[in-house]
């Protein structure tokens, strides 16, 4: 077994082996930069344009609709900035409640630059109310931005729905699938989404690479103006390893989808049932019908989770908690307020998210250390 047990990869994922071994000539041999005249840098240009076409057939899409940006929180302030510039009359937004930070804060500061932002309910297994966006939706809104996946719980939306009535109101769409890329089958061919952020750092490429779907036609206005790279749509030189990582990172995650959602959901499963017949006052935050096959959010009353995380931390074991300690005093995360998840449970929430490298004797050691781990905190807890 490792020294480390690694259940955190939708914070995120380890570097998969063959994804390094075909960035490392472009570290070396082929340093040349992809916009040059010469054939040396020509020859990079020829694997990026490759590994555009490996994303583009991740997502069903065509490799021209694809730019390549630093993560997914740049492809998602992208698309909002530029939904915004491109229909100046155009000042309601329309986001869920539940979204990452890369949506959520660039929101609230459009809020106080004058901008008028809907935020979307949900319940409490963290299923939108469709019903909302319908009513929300309104001639002066300039996108909707519903997440594919939640990072937290791993509830899917459904998608295809949602783009089908945004666009049904002739409204720009876009989805954050920086948790589902990789997961789960995206077919852009057939899902009428106008922009789709992925990271790449999710799906065992490098950190500092990600990048945007961009349907032909959208009207777009690129974030980082400069050089003509990516068609004008985002300048800086390319970033040729980390693009033919990522490149490679999605032939990788077609080939293992099937993996993924099968043996990783296996492993997943065999954890959740392990902890809940083991451990009393036990619940599941989130959509069971409609998860990513790789995350488990599972709250213990009583006990905080930061607390379990330092106690799992000794054991090696790597997790997230569905809190985090501000200003001195534990707040439950904004996904979990949302979802109305009691508050002693809320605070004992921690997030295991696996990956294709996890086997089943880690699952097993977590299953085995957990009972303890919870017992021994509970019997100091105020709460219990
Ligand atoms: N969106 C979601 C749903 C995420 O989970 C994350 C990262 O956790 C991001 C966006 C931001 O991605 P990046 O770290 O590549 O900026």
């Amino acid at each position: 077994m490792n020294d480390v047990i690694y259940l955190d990869n939708n914070a995120t994922s380890r570097v998969a082996p063959e994804v390094l071994e075909a960035m490392q000539p472009f570290f070396t041999d082929l340093y040349g930069n992809a916009s040059s005249m010469y054939t040396f840098g020509g020859k990079v240009e020829k694997y990026i344009q490759e590994a555009r076409a490996k994303a583009a057939a991740l997502l069903g899409a065509q490799p021209e609709e694809i730019i390549f940006t630093s993560c997914g929180s740049e492809s998602d302030a992208t698309t909002i900035l530029s939904a915004l510039q491109t229909q100046p009359g155009k000042r309601h937004l329309i986001t869920t409640r539940v979204e990452h930070a890369a949506i959520l804060s660039l929101c609230q500061h459009l809020e106080a630059e004058g901008y008028d932002v809907t935020y979307l309910d949900v319940d409490e297994k963290g299923r939108l109310d469709l019903n909302q966006l319908e009513s929300s939706m309104r001639d002066d809104t300039a996108l909707v931005s519903v997440m594919f996946a939640n990072n937290e719980t791993g509830t899917i939306f459904p998608i295809e729905r949602i783009a089908d009535m945004v666009k049904s109101r002739g409204i720009l769409f876009h989805t954050d699938a920086v948790q589902a890329t990789g997961k789960l089958p995206i077919n852009l061919s057939t899902l009428p989404a106008d922009f789709l952020s992925v990271s790449g750092h999710k799906l065992h490429s490098p950190k500092g690479i990600g990048m945007l779907y961009v349907r032909r036609g959208t009207p777009f206005a690129p974030f980082l103006r400069g050089g003509h790279q990516e068609r004008g749509r985002r300048a800086g030189t390319e970033n040729a390893p980390y693009i033919v990582g990522l490149g490679k990172a999605c032939e990788l995650a077609m080939n293992n989808m099937q993996y993924e959602r099968t043996e990783v959901a296996r492993l997943r499963d065999r954890l959740q049932q392990g902890l809940l017949e083991k451990i009393p006052d036990a619940i599941i935050n989130g959509d069971q019908e409609h998860r990513l096959p790789n995350t488990l959010n599972i709250a213990f009353k009583a006990v905080e989770g930061e607390a379990i995380l330092l106690m799992l931390d000794r054991y090696g074991i790597c997790a997230s908690s569905g809190s985090a300690c501000t200003s001195g005093s534990l707040e439950s995360s904004h996904v979990l307020r949302a979802m109305k998840v009691p508050f002693t449970y809320a605070h004992g929430s921690v997030r295991f998210s696996l990956s294709r490298y996890n086997t089943e004797e880690e699952i097993d050691y977590v299953v085995k250390v957990m009972p303890g781990i919870i017992a021994e905190l509970r019997a100091i807890s105020p709460f219990a």
